[in-house]
């Protein structure tokens, strides 16, 4: 697949001072990028801002003047985690049309890696929290839904459970959301029961993992759980909140992920993605602390997509993960063929 990087020299400008998601992080993915031969081989596409009116799919209106008159004011926290600084609202908009454009890149053959920030899974339809401002995956979502697209699935590899985007479509059944996460770890949503409500019973799904996975232990959640249920809603569009802090390097969380880990959930995701979408697929940025991890994370995953291969890796998972997968799986039978 031709693969794209959606970037802006801007994100930098939502100022968080002293702080693990810092003006610097995407900088350093693309300084990074740059120095690989992959570089020539991507295209880099530049965002448009997200309107009100996308910001509105998902959140309500007095989150989003929450956010606005913060930044107009000079900026505050939202939370004891979450700061915005006077550009921080205009940025956000900037993140979120990010993941929106990593979307209209589909029309031109390519599957994208939005490198942006603020992140965005932790906001809730009604709040900040977790570094996050708007929902961005949820937003480009929300988006696809509102154009005609009835089936959508978002599989989030954060380290973090993705509550945000549960919260905004935990009754929405034409999307599945699927997130593997620490636990317990920040935010303490994301256990084997939360699985939807209503018509979307079965359609959130979520695999609780003890810290110490492995890469193996990942491929396993995958083929257990993740695959079979991604092909038995046969998706039209696959997003990815590619949150890079499951890396084993990343000082925010305890997952043992390395750069051939990350290529085997995306090969996994361009695969999905070629079976049942006709290639759409996108990876949103989301966590991912440590910036040479990080770097190195994305240049997997964009190695994966532009040359549709994975390198080897250790098959040897751990028992604790494979327990949790088995009780995701067991949970999950309700709903699906497992
Ligand atoms: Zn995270």
């Amino acid at each position: 697949m031709n693969a794209a990087i959606i970037w802006d020299e801007a994100y930098a400008e939502h100022a968080t001072g002293a702080h693990p998601e810092g003006a610097d992080r995407i900088s350093a993915v693309v300084d990074h990028l740059r120095t690989t031969d992959l570089w020539p081989r991507l295209t880099v596409a530049a965002p448009e801002a997200a309107t009100e009116d996308d910001i509105l799919l998902v959140h309500t209106r007095l989150h989003l003047n929450t956010v606005k008159r913060a930044a107009a004011g000079g900026g505050s926290w939202l939370d004891p985690d979450t700061h915005v600084s006077p550009r921080s609202y205009e940025i956000a908009l900037l993140s979120a049309g990010g993941a929106i454009e990593a979307t209209r890149l589909w029309d031109r053959g390519l599957v994208s890696f939005a490198l942006i920030r603020p992140p965005g899974h932790h906001a809730t339809p009604d709040r900040a929290m977790g570094f996050c401002l708007f929902d961005n995956v949820a937003i480009a979502a929300a988006r696809l839904l509102a154009e005609g697209f009835e089936r959508i699935a978002i599989i989030d590899w954060d380290v973090h459970h993705g509550n945000g985007t549960q919260a905004a479509f935990y009754d929405e059944p034409r999307v599945l959301f699927v997130s593997l996460h620490q636990w317990p770890h920040y935010p303490g949503s994301g256990f084997f029961n939360e699985c939807g409500e209503g018509d979307a019973l079965g359609r959130t799904v979520n695999l609780p993992l003890p810290s110490g996975s492995t890469n193996a232990d990942y491929a396993h959640a995958f083929e257990a759980v993740v695959e079979p249920v991604v092909r038995q809603f046969a998706p039209q569009a696959i997003l990815v909140s590619a949150g890079q802090d499951i890396h084993r390097d990343d000082p925010l969380g305890s997952m043992l992920v390395t750069e051939a880990g990350f290529a085997d959930m995306a090969l996994r995701c361009v695969r999905l993605a070629r079976e049942f979408c006709e290639d759409r697929l996108a990876f949103v940025l989301e966590g991912g602390y440590d910036r040479d991890a990080t770097a190195r994370a994305v240049e997997a995953v964009l190695r994966a997509v532009a040359d549709e291969t994975a390198p080897a890796m250790a098959a040897e998972g751990t028992e604790r993960a494979a327990a949790a997968i088995a009780r995701a799986r067991e949970t999950q039978a309700a709903y699906w063929a497992l």
